[in-house]
């Protein structure tokens, strides 16, 4: 039976950072990984338009300064293809391909009580040889799970969708081979960051696009553009600069937030200040605004009404204008798409707007889609219709901890969680970027290597110590899931209809009523200084104990049932 020290299951940011450390420590580690190949999100991801909204040079890792000084980034939001290819040049220069496994799916992870061990059953059956396989077990002493907050697409559950003789597919499943769009009549369906990407980037090319929006998300431009040598060889210079302003700001980016109070300028001082954030690249609009943007219902509206009208100066047509105002929720209680010529799209003739919450899908056919109005006429339909996110991925794996608790059981109702990494009831099993951590709500990859550090951290002090068993407290937990759950209280998202919440229409259980509070808000410093705290407290809030199990690893553990 394969028996490793560590197990991480995943290839994407987080996976490739964890698998480095780990390998630098030397200690015996391997990566599984679904896909066939490693980069997660930007290894999917392939449609047109995909690309960063974190600064490049805020995105890529910061662990090593031999990479920061030869790798150039050639857009201030490089595309998916760059953004692979970074990946693949960090996992070649440093020799992390051979500790990954690919094709490997992982089905079933057990806590073996007895044997402090946790068993895993894969399925590699569909190894691209051809070969066919029951499954493998292999066994772990620890079990690192990187497998990402944005991993699980979902797709409507809509009549009829097998009929369709054209291409569909999902974002997420965009196909690797080019798709041929000139002349073609083309549905998007969904209007989230990577709808507002695809239809950005497509109506030019596309014959017809007709856009099926449900609701309209707050957007603004990301205002892209190249990166010459001379800029990067200043980046390079900043590069200690800018990872300490990402570490000081509660988002993780280069973005601070005015300390102005927002009722203590003038409006004019507002709109002055909203004006220069509007033409800056980036998160800027969201992240260097006002805080009480996030929090203050009256600021919320005003600043809404503001990039209202920026959108009414946008959209030739005022009927259209108005439908892609959105009503229900104030600009930044969901996550911002960042825009680019997304509402200049809409003056064009070939692009279509269907407003879905009047005139509902209710099938798909052979042709196209049918409305509650009309049937439409389509050679591709994309879904971009979003993920079962952050908790998805666990859900998928049939995750038991001690005495076969399952942990999907365990957060049928609410999720809990201690700092995000660790699970009472799962010993040995450490999320460096999970729900309740400050990944999600910050700079991703600033929060992986915050993350990816405080795990590897905690394995490093128990080898040091003796110790080969962590779990942590039930009262721990439940104190970091209180104060997950009370600083949503402050947050206006709290009411929105978002992934941040927990929504999902197409995933039983996870519609609008039930909050699911699976973000951490109190941003990036904060949640560094609290983890930091606990370890310098020799973990608190983690049993610790030298139990090795009765049986020493890598000696025939039978496999997962
Ligand atoms: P999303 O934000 O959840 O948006 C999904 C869209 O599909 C929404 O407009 C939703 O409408 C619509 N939809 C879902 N189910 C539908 C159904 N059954 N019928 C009709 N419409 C339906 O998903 P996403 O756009 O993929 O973005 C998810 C996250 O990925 C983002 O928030 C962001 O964090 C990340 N992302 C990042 C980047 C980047 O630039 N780095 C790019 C893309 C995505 P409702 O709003 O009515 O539910």
């Amino acid at each position: 039976m394969e028996h490793h020290e560590v197990i991480v299951i995943g290839a994407g940011v987080a996976g490739l950072y964890q698998i480095k450390r780990l390998a630098d420590l030397g200690i015996d580690a391997v990566v599984l990984e679904a896909g066939s190949d490693l980069g997660g999100t930007w290894q999917w991801n392939r449609y047109p338009g995909a690309r960063f909204d974190s600064e490049s040079y805020t995105y890529g890792y910061s662990f090593s300064r031999d990479l920061l000084d030869e790798w150039h980034w050639k857009e201030r939001f490089s595309g998916q293809p760059e953004n692979l290819r970074y990946l693949n040049h960090v996992a070649d220069k440093f020799g992390l391909r051979q500790d990954m496994q690919f094709n490997c799916r992982v089905e079933a992870a057990h806590y073996d009580e007895a044997q402090n061990l946790w068993r895993l059953r894969i399925d590699d059956g569909r190894i691209d040889d051809g070969r066919t396989g029951e499954g493998r077990a292999l066994t772990c002493r620890f079990l690192i799970l990187t497998l990402g907050l944005l991993s699980i697409p979902t797709l409507p559950r809509l009549e009829g969708m097998e009929r369709f003789k054209g291409q569909s597919f999902h974002t997420f499943h965009w196909p690797h081979e080019p798709v041929e769009m000139a002349g073609k009549r083309v549905a998007v369906i969904g209007t989230g960051a990577t709808g507002i990407q695809v239809i950005g980037e497509i109506a030019d090319k596309v014959g017809e696009l007709t856009v099926f929006q449900r609701r309209p998300n707050w957007s603004a431009p990301l205002n892209n553009g190249p990166i010459s040598d001379a800029e990067m060889a200043d980046i390079r210079r900043r590069y200690d600069e800018i990872f300490a302003t990402c570490a000081r700001t509660p988002g993780g980016f280069e973005h601070e937030p005015d300390r102005r109070g927002f009722h203590e300028v003038t409006r004019a001082e507002r709109l002055a200040l909203w004006d220069k954030l509007y033409d800056e690249p980036g998160f800027g609009i969201w992240l260097r605004n006002f805080k009480e943007i996030f929090t203050d219902e009256t600021a919320n509206a005003e600043f809404s009404e503001y990039i209202a009208e920026r959108i009414r100066r946008r959209v030739k047509d005022p009927k259209v204008a108005e439908k892609l105002i959105p009503r229900d929720h104030g600009f930044g209680v969901q996550r911002v798409p960042l825009e680019t010529r997304y509402f200049e799209a809409y003056n064009r003739p070939n692009v279509h707007l269907v407003d879905i919450s009047e005139t509902p899908i209710v099938s798909v056919t052979e042709r196209g889609l049918r409305t509650s109005e009309r049937d439409y006429d389509f050679d591709i339909i994309v879904y971009a219709t979003g993920f079962d996110a952050i908790t998805g991925a666990f859900d998928r794996i049939d995750i038991q901890g001690v005495s076969g608790e399952k942990l999907s059981d365990k957060w049928r109702t609410t999720i809990s969680t201690f700092l995000g990494m660790m699970i009472h009831g799962f010993p040995n099993m450490l999320m460096p970027a999970g729900p309740q951590s400050g990944s999600a709500s910050t700079n991703y990859p600033r929060g992986i290597e915050t993350g990816v550090n405080w795990c590897t951290d905690l394995l490093e002090y128990m080898a040091a110590h003796g110790y080969a068993r962590c779990e942590a407290t039930e009262t721990a937990e439940k104190r970091w899931t209180d104060h997950v759950t009370n600083m949503y209280a402050m947050m206006l998202m709290r009411k929105a209809k978002s992934w941040f919440t927990g929504y999902n229409s197409n995933v039983a259980g996870h519609e609008q009523g039930t909050v699911r509070y699976l973000v951490y808000n109190g941003g990036a410093p904060k949640y560094v200084n609290t983890i930091n705290a606990v370890a310098a407290k020799g973990y608190e809030g983690v049993v610790l104990s030298a139990d090795r199990g009765t049986a020493p690893a890598g000696s025939q553990p039978t496999a997962v049932a």
